[in-house]
């Protein structure tokens, strides 16, 4: 599934190479994804400048003028830069046309994606409207979560991967962050001081941070193969031995997700 880092480094692909360009039309081969895409689509982009686009959470939201596209890649959706008389391929549902030749192409197996047209101010839009503060931006710290944790009786891996909470830290970066915090994903939020916390948001930072830089090396759009090769230290590694201490890592459910750690390092 992609995650904040795959489309971030989507986003950080595509910018250099369509903003500023106009729509010329869209082709609309599957209209049906999780939302149905307007018919209309095409009439409503043609002739619009792409003056920017930006990323909230795992939506990405390209500015065009006095409207916006809001796209998700759901659970297996991704993004194709091709050049416009590439043939369309199985999955290939929407064809977004530019001025330049240019052709974004959006595959999306499992059709679990959004693509949407907005009006107003995306950021009051449902979808936008309740996600919490970027975890890779300057204002995400530790005060900001134990502000939050102090006052729920929840898991903390739950509590972090509430996009409420802070937008996009998915479970395996969650399982990441807290072993490089060295704490325990079962550790309940309100029992958390604000040092932890604080361990805790610089932890998620560089987690994603990491895998944004890594990622940046990856033609991801131009390949099938567009999630990155992750080297998890705890996630999928459940009865292995910890990197840290050598002991085994213990795997369980919590939110009936996947959760590994390890009980020396992380408590
Ligand atoms: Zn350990």
């Amino acid at each position: 599934m992609p995650e904040l880092p795959e489309v971030e480094v989507t986003r950080l692909r595509l910018v250099p190479e369509l903003v500023g360009r106009r729509f010329e039309k869209v082709d609309i081969r599957v209209a049906k994804l999780r939302v149905p895409v307007a018919p209309d689509l095409s009439s409503l982009v043609e002739g619009r400048k792409l003056r920017a686009i930006e990323r909230r959470g795992k939506y990405l939201l390209f500015d065009c003028e006095s409207g916006w596209l809001l796209i998700h890649l759901g659970m297996t959706g991704f993004l194709q830069l091709l050049p416009r008389m590439a043939p369309p391929g199985k999955h290939d549902h929407l064809d977004f046309h530019f001025d330049d030749g240019q052709l974004l192409r959006f595959h999306d197996p499992r059709k679990f994606g959004t693509v949407l047209w907005l009006t107003g101010n995306p950021s009051c839009h449902p979808l936008l409207a309740s996600i919490g503060p970027e975890p890779l931006s300057d204002g995400f710290n530790g005060t900001i979560l134990h502000a939050v944790g102090r006052a729920r009786r929840v898991a903390i891996k739950q509590l972090i991967m509430d996009s409420q909470v802070v937008a996009g830290v998915g479970n395996i970066y969650a399982n990441e962050a807290l072993f490089v915090a060295g704490i325990s994903p079962e550790r309940v939020s309100a029992t958390l001081t604000v040092p932890e916390y604080e361990l805790l948001a610089e932890a998620i930072r560089s987690v994603l941070g990491f895998s944004v830089e890594r990622g940046s090396s990856y033609r991801v759009m131009e390949d099938t193969a567009a999630y990155f090769p992750l080297d998890n230290r705890v996630y999928g590694r459940g009865g292995k031995p910890c990197l840290r201490c050598g002991g085994t890592l213990h795997e369980t459910r919590l939110g009936n997700r996947s959760t590994v750690f390890c009980r020396s390092c992380q408590c």
